[in-house]
């Protein structure tokens, strides 16, 4: 079964700890059932489009197992409307849980279905459950498990998954949840600063079959991403929304390098430190954008448009795409500190490139700096530093001329939108 696993340097340590996400994405071909097909609306992630934006749906190539392509393939969670996250806290006898398992469901919620709420415009309705309020005890002890960080789902996790599923089911119908949540007693393995087992298997349509369907979309959570800024309770659920961008079938954005491909633009790059959004193209796969509000840049010559917020609900153009073939292209949105985007400390707009044929973790999404070296804007830890002052700003302009590509900041209206003059040779 094809895994990705990342190591990553230790970052340098200043008065706080500084980690890197570690999280990972493990994801199997594209099945075509859902945890609970038949509970809502059955099939893939619906992405708004017309026939305008046919030139933009750039797709990889058939050996990415998980491929900022759109639309999203089968197999994973949808991603708007009611959506139904099963959640349980479990633990192990030699890894008791201490204290109300109810506590570790509150160190993530209401936090997380929040986030998805402001980020989404309000589509997507993520309703945690948890049926079973005390912690659900395995079988085995932790250590019989062998999980350790880039565990394949075989045979680990495939025996984790079915105890999960014996030792619930008499309470549980898994028919009535879009994907699960398993939310690891904190004191299981080793700390997050460590090592972050935290992982998400996504689309997985070989996984155990509980209540005849299979679980095949789950998100694991360990430990607790404390950084020791006394930020936790503030910061540490924001691992389970990047764990569950990938159910939804989000790639990973870090790389082995960290997150400088991306920076702390897409909580897929960093899920560390204080809050993020997504980027608009991912709003647009996950099917949060309306098709007026994306604008597929395919003919020659100059336009111009004018960007609102993305971070901002409502009207108005919130991503242009110029496609440069059926693989990739660049993708040009305004990033302001609202909504989920806590940490902008220079808003403008941000131009990054898309490419498909690229695998999660690979870097499949490059923030384009318009200030190489320049140290960057922010003083937030756990924040890539450097590409926080990426974006471009009214007078500046990004320039492709292998691609002959143009995108200049022309200007900012009072309401906040700014004006962008897109050129293609
Ligand atoms: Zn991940």
């Amino acid at each position: 079964m094809p895994w990705t696993s990342r190591r990553i340097r230790p970052r340098r340590a200043a008065a706080l700890v500084f980690v890197t996400t570690l999280t990972l994405a493990v994801s199997t071909s594209a099945g075509t059932e859902r945890l609970a097909p038949g509970a809502t609306t059955a099939g893939p992630i619906a992405v708004a489009r017309s026939d305008a934006h046919d030139a933009c749906l750039i797709s990889g190539g058939p050996a990415v197992q998980m491929s900022e392509g759109l639309p999203t393939p089968g197999g994973y969670s949808r991603s708007t409307g009611t959506v139904r996250a099963l959640t349980l806290m479990i633990d192990f006898s030699d890894a008791p849980g201490s204290g109300p398992a109810l506590d570790r469901f509150r160190e993530f919620f209401p936090q997380t279905q929040d986030w998805f709420r402001t980020s989404s415009y309000g589509r997507l309705d993520y309703r945690p459950e948890a049926p079973i309020t005390d912690w659900l005890r395995m079988p085995k002890s932790f250590r019989a498990y062998g999980i350790e960080r880039g565990a394949p789902f075989d045979p680990g996790y495939r025996r984790l998954v079915q105890d999960i599923v014996t030792a619930a089911d008499p309470q549980v119908d898994f028919r009535s949840y879009d994907f699960l949540n398993v939310l690891v007693t904190p004191n299981a393995g080793p700390s997050a600063l460590d090592t972050v087992l935290s992982v998400s298997f996504a689309g997985n349509p070989d996984a155990p079959v509980a209540d005849g369907v299979p679980v095949a979309n789950a998100s694991f959570v360990y430990s607790r991403q404390d950084d020791g800024s006394g930020s936790y309770a503030q910061t540490g659920y924001r691992v389970l929304p990047h764990e569950n961008g990938h159910v939804f079938g989000l790639p990973d954005l870090y790389t082995q390098a960290g997150g400088s491909a991306v920076g702390h633009w897409d909580i897929m790059s960093e899920d560390w430190g204080a809050n993020n959004d997504l980027l608009g193209w991912h709003k647009w796969k996950l099917g949060w954008l309306d098709a007026a509000q994306v604008n597929c840049v395919t003919e020659h010559g100059t336009s111009e448009y004018t960007l609102t917020p993305l971070a901002r609900a409502g009207l108005g153009t919130k991503l242009l795409f110029v496609p440069l073939g059926s693989r990739t292209g660049y993708a040009v949105e305004l990033r302001t500190r609202e909504g989920n985007d806590e940490t902008v400390c220079r808003p403008g707009v941000l131009v990054y490139k898309v490419d498909a044929d690229v695998d999660t973790g690979r870097g499949p999404v490059r923030v384009y700096d318009s200030r190489r070296n320049s140290g960057g804007c922010t003083r937030s830890p756990n924040v890539h530093a450097e590409l926080s002052d990426a974006s471009f700003t009214v007078g500046e302009e990004f320039r492709d001329p292998g691609q002959g590509v143009r995108v200049r900041v022309e200007g900012e209206d009072g309401d906040g939108d700014y004006r962008v003059r897109v050129t293609r040779e």
